[in-house]
C-alpha cells in the first residue's frame, strides 16, 4: 500500500486539542464520558460504529444534542484489510447512513477501524462528504498498556493542534474504565496549560 499522509483533515486551530472517542456508543461508558465532558464544558467528536448506534438510538441523539460531533467509524468495525472492496465501500456507506438516520444529518468525518487505510473506503467516504481523520496522539486506552497511569502519562503529553484518540466503546480489549479515571484531570490540565479541548472543526 502506498504510504499516505497521517492525517487528511485540517489540523486543529492553534491552541486547540481535538478530543475524539471511538467504538461507541456504549450504554455503560458513553454516558459517563458525556457527563465528564459536560462538567468540563467541552465538546468532542465521537466516531461511532453504525450497528451499535442503531441499537443505542437515544444515546446517539443525546451525544448530538449535547453539542458533540458524530463521525463515521463504519457499520460494523471490521478490519479494512480483510474486506472485499465492495464490502469495504458498503461498511462506509452503511455507517454514514446509520448516523444520518438517527440525527437527521450526514457525518462530516470518517475514521477507518484501527486507522487502517483503504483507498476505496477513503473514496467512498469522500463521495459521501466525509473527510478522513486519523490522529496525532493515542491514549492507548486498550490492551495491556491501557492502565490509568499510562493513559494519564500519554494524554499529559498532548500538544497544541493534536487530534487525540480515546475510546468510549468498551468492547474487545478497550478499557474505558481506565480512561474515565484520568479524563477529568486531563481536561483540567489542558485548561491550565492554556489549551482548549474541542471537537473537530468543520
Ligand atoms: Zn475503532
Amino acid at each position: 500500500m502506498a504510504s499516505l499522509p497521517p492525517r487528511f483533515a485540517q489540523p486543529a486551530e492553534a491552541g486547540r486539542v481535538v478530543l475524539t472517542f471511538d467504538d461507541g456508543p456504549d450504554a455503560r461508558w458513553t454516558p459517563r464520558i458525556l457527563d465528564i465532558l459536560a462538567h468540563a464544558q467541552v465538546h468532542a467528536t465521537f466516531f461511532v460504529v453504525g450497528r451499535y448506534a442503531l441499537e443505542q438510538a437515544a444515546l446517539v441523539r443525546r451525544v448530538a444534542d449535547n453539542g458533540h460531533e458524530l463521525g463515521n467509524h463504519t457499520w460494523s468495525h471490521r478490519h479494512p484489510w480483510t474486506l472485499l472492496a465492495s464490502s469495504a465501500r458498503r461498511e462506509v456507506r452503511d455507517g454514514a447512513a446509520a448516523i444520518a438516520d438517527l440525527i437527521g444529518r450526514a457525518p462530516k468525518f470518517f475514521r477507518p477501524p484501527h486507522g487502517r487505510l483503504r483507498s476505496c473506503m477513503i473514496e467512498e467516504a469522500e463521495r459521501g462528504g466525509q473527510t478522513l481523520v486519523l490522529w496525532d496522539r493515542s491514549a492507548v486506552d486498550w490492551g495491556p498498556l491501557g492502565c490509568a497511569r499510562g493513559i494519564a502519562r500519554r494524554l499529559g503529553a498532548a500538544q497544541a493542534a493534536d487530534i487525540v484518540l480515546m475510546h468510549d466503546g468498551g468492547r474487545g480489549i478497550n478499557r474505558p474504565e481506565e480512561l474515565v479515571k484520568v479524563l477529568p484531570e486531563f481536561l483540567s490540565n489542558l485548561g491550565r496549560r492554556g489549551l482548549v479541548p474541542s471537537r473537530l472543526a468543520e
